[in-house]
């Protein structure tokens, strides 16, 4: 993942800070008014009310970690496309692996495997929610070996993770939106102060090849670095600037179910992250929900060091932001 304070596509003047749970006991799902009184011909809207298994999600980035660095290329990488594949496949009405090549900048062929699970095929109202699942080939913010990849509990795993949770709840909400997941490939590949372009490969690749033709979402998130203890959520510029209005349901929805330390009120930096080309390249306006450090104005002090393992995840954060995501879907369904 990357990550950049200033930045602009079109501005010469860009500053970038690159960085880039099974179905437990206790679940309840149900409904509920939220209107106080029906005064008026139309009934309230029924809110669905969801629950979220932190320890599943948990889970869900313990077993990724488990595999290795997912670096594209590696072994590990191939087990772990193969187990979100898998888990999407139990838990979405389909599932399957976007598989195709990916030419940089320098002229390399990388090879893309975006996993994509799908709900309601057949409804034209849709959400897109997204994570990169990749792990940095090297850990070059790290002073001792750089060379080498971090395990990426947090800059990869921590967004599936909280994704694979919610897909698991979704399929037994059975609601009627239409949701696809995508797990984004290679999206931590980039050159640090380098072009944005040579970052997310894998969605670059999905937005010029997409999954289905004519494919659309009125609205999309993406999650990156969603399971640090205490981590904060500001807000991304580019979110911000393509659908502030789904920004502000996110952090108020994070506000009303009790994470309001998680989600605060303030503007966050410009990030360099897949909803930025998915934004550009397909018109989705799609945001990022991604950790904003307020002490240096970047990412955790783990990011791209080998700081970043399961020490840094709490199943606290993944539950603020996945319960949060979860219930703003939910809201979709019952008109809210
Ligand atoms: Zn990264």
């Amino acid at each position: 993942m990357m990550r950049s304070a200033l930045y602009t596509l079109l501005g010469a003047l860009a500053l970038i800070l690159f960085a880039c749970q099974p179905n437990g006991p206790g679940n309840t799902i149900g409904t509920s008014t939220t209107g106080e009184t029906n005064t008026g011909t139309k009934p309230p809207p029924k809110r669905v009310d969801v629950s979220f298994n932190e320890d599943s999600a948990y889970y869900f980035v313990e077993k990724q970690v488990s595999f290795g660095p997912r670096v594209p290329g590696t072994a590990a990488h191939g087990r772990c496309v193969n187990f979100l594949n898998e888990k999407l496949a139990e838990y979405c009405d389909t599932a399957f692996v976007q598989q195709g090549t990916f030419r940089t900048m320098s002229g390399n062929i990388v090879p893309i495997n975006n996993p994509i699970g799908i709900f309601n095929a057949e409804s034209k109202k849709r959400i897109l929610l997204g994570a990169h699942f990749d792990t940095r080939p090297y850990a070059d913010e790290d002073p001792e070996r750089p060379t080498e990849p971090s395990d990426g509990a947090n800059d990869g795993a921590s967004g599936v993770g909280a994704l694979l949770e919610i897909a698991r709840q979704l399929k037994d909400l059975d609601l009627g939106l239409g949701i696809d997941i995508i797990f984004f490939d290679a999206e931590d590949m980039g050159s640090r102060g380098g072009h944005p372009a040579t970052w997310c490969l894998g969605s670059q690749y999905w937005s010029g090849n997409l999954h289905v033709a004519d494919y659309f979402a009125q609205e999309g998130i993406l999650l990156d670095m969603v399971g640090a203890k205490d981590a904060i959520f500001a807000y991304e510029v580019n979110s911000i600037r393509v659908n502030p209005g789904l920004v502000r349901e996110v952090w108020t929805t994070g506000q009303q179910l009790g994470y309001g330390k998680h989600f605060l009120n303030i503007n966050g930096g410009a990030v360099i992250d897949d909803h930025q080309f998915v934004q550009t390249q397909t018109g989705i306006p799609m945001i990022d929900i991604i950790e904003h450090d307020l002490s240096t104005g970047s990412f955790g002090d783990y990011w791209h060091t080998h700081k970043d393992n399961m020490d840094v995840i709490d199943a606290a954060t993944l539950k603020a932001v996945g319960h949060t995501v979860l219930q703003v879907i939910a809201n979709r369904n019952s008109g809210i």
